[in-house]
């Protein structure tokens, strides 16, 4: 297997330990030899933003290429300006949901998406080689500032949205930004959209001391508190680099990603008719029953967001998402948006009434969750031999092994960074979920140990 450099999430570290700026000039060097043109760069609220953006666009103007500074931005406001200004692609600098002595650099395509991995390969081919584009003193490139981008994106996200039934609704929401880059533009959507907006950690600080950037209950208490005080609407909650966003009810209650997933794509088929709705694997049957009830189809992808984005391009659909409150409005650009899902919500709210009684209408299933050591080179044995134990069942392999049970399902699935299986169970109650768990935690421990014993 070839070395990679890009992992799900671009290229992560430490900042000045693994990833530092000689690292950063590098992959500016190769993303600029495989972009050629005009590439646009923004960055979250961490410490390290300046110092990286300046090393990254180093390194893209050696190769050639000529930088458009968009500043502070979320991701998806950086994939909007991508995909309407004509340049060859862009540079985000973030962690996302890492704590802040991480930093990292992703690329987006041209069109606005996350770089598919057929690209990204070829960019991590340039930078292990070290084959980057020789400019000479003449043809090196340059950097321009460009303003007002964020202003633009937050107008584009209001045109998605019914403003009028918005704005009538006179509503109050709590909006968290995690001191990251949804400060830039979160609060300013919200007065734009009408909306009472009360605000925590709304100013951008690289060492989040309001709380890390991942939307976890722990680290949004403030928030639940916050809407319990004022009798808000709802809370809103983004990740670091806001293309994510997490919800609070009206009652103070904390919504996994599963249900704000399956309030908007229940609301979106009904809106449309019918439609398809795209989410991994991995998501809560909770989506698919709404999606079934309101007379649209789901479809299954592996786990991955730019797997979902470009299944969703493939298929026509008319919405998608993981359950990490990463939702896809395809109208509006194919990729998470933190911003676009935050003023959809409000405009369901606005529309069909409180929170707390939406999510009443979801289904609730219990979780459980476990991991297995297993040694990386017996992996795709083992997968092997789960499908055939499970052969009496119905099995999904679009990502690890999808086995069904009569009251739930479970997911066994090799980790792509750590030499373990993970296994995802889902059940109507808690222990239906830990019985699912158990049964494929003894058929995977058999398998693992029969691999093992013919090595
Ligand atoms: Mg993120």
């Amino acid at each position: 297997m070839a070395e990679r450099l890009f992992g799900t999430n671009g290229v992560r570290g430490v900042v000045n330990e693994e990833m530092t700026v000689q690292m950063a000039m590098e992959v500016g060097q190769a993303i600029g030899t495989f972009m050629t043109g005009k590439v646009a760069l923004a960055t979250d609220s961490r410490t390290s933003a300046d110092m990286l953006r300046c090393a990254v666009s180093a390194g893209l103007m050696a190769s050639g290429a000529e930088v458009l500074d968009l500043g502070m931005l979320p991701t998806p406001a950086l994939q909007y300006y991508v995909k309407n200004s004509g340049v060859k692609g862009g540079v985000m600098i973030t962690a996302s949901h890492n704590p802040p002595e991480f930093n990292g650099i992703k690329c987006v395509d041209h069109d606005g998406t996350e770089m598919p991995r057929n690209k990204e390969e070829q960019i991590e081919k340039f930078y292990f080689t070290k084959t980057f584009a020789h400019k000479t003193w003449r043809s090196v490139g340059s950097i321009r500032p460009v303003n007002g981008v964020g202003q633009s994106y937050a107008g584009a996200v209001k045109r998605q949205v019914d403003f009028a039934i918005i704005q009538d609704a006179k509503m109050t929401v709590v909006m968290d930004c995690a001191n990251g880059a949804g400060s830039v533009t979160s609060p300013w959507l919200l007065d734009q959209l009408g909306v009472r907006a009360i605000t925590l950690n709304a100013n951008p600080q690289g060492t989040f001391p309001g709380h890390e950037s991942e939307p976890t209950p722990e680290h949004l208490k403030d928030l639940v508190a916050t809407v319990k005080a004022t009798g808000a609407d709802l809370g809103v909650a983004h990740d670091g680099d806001a293309d994510r966003t997490i919800f609070v009810d009206d009652k103070g209650t904390y919504l996994y990603g599963d249900k704000s997933l399956a309030l908007v794509a229940s609301y979106i088929v009904k809106e449309a008719g019918g439609g398809k709705v795209v989410t991994p694997v991995s998501t809560s049957s909770c989506v698919e029953d709404v999606v079934k009830k309101a007379g649209g189809e789901i479809i299954y992808t592996k786990v991955g967001s730019p797997i979902v984005a470009r299944k969703m391009m493939e298929v026509g659909a008319i919405f998608g998402g993981e359950e990490n409150g990463g939702l896809i409005f395809p109208e509006h650009q194919y990729c998470r948006d933190g911003a676009m899902t935050m003023a959809k919500v409000i405009e369901i709210v606005a529309k069909e009434g409180k929170l707390s009684k939406l999510m009443a209408q979801v289904p609730s299933y219990a979780l459980d969750k476990r991991k297995l050591d297993c040694r990386n080179d017996i992996k795709e044995e083992v997968l092997e031999d789960l499908v055939v134990r499970f052969q009496d069942r119905r099995t999904d392999t679009t990502d690890g092994v999808k086995v069904f049970f009569d009251n739930g399902w479970a997911l066994v699935r090799p980790s792509g960074t750590e030499p373990i299986f993970r296994v995802y169970s889902e059940g109507m109650t808690k222990d239906a979920a830990k019985k699912i768990g158990d049964t494929c935690e003894k058929e995977l421990r058999e398998a693992i140990a029969e691999a093992m014993a013919r090595k």
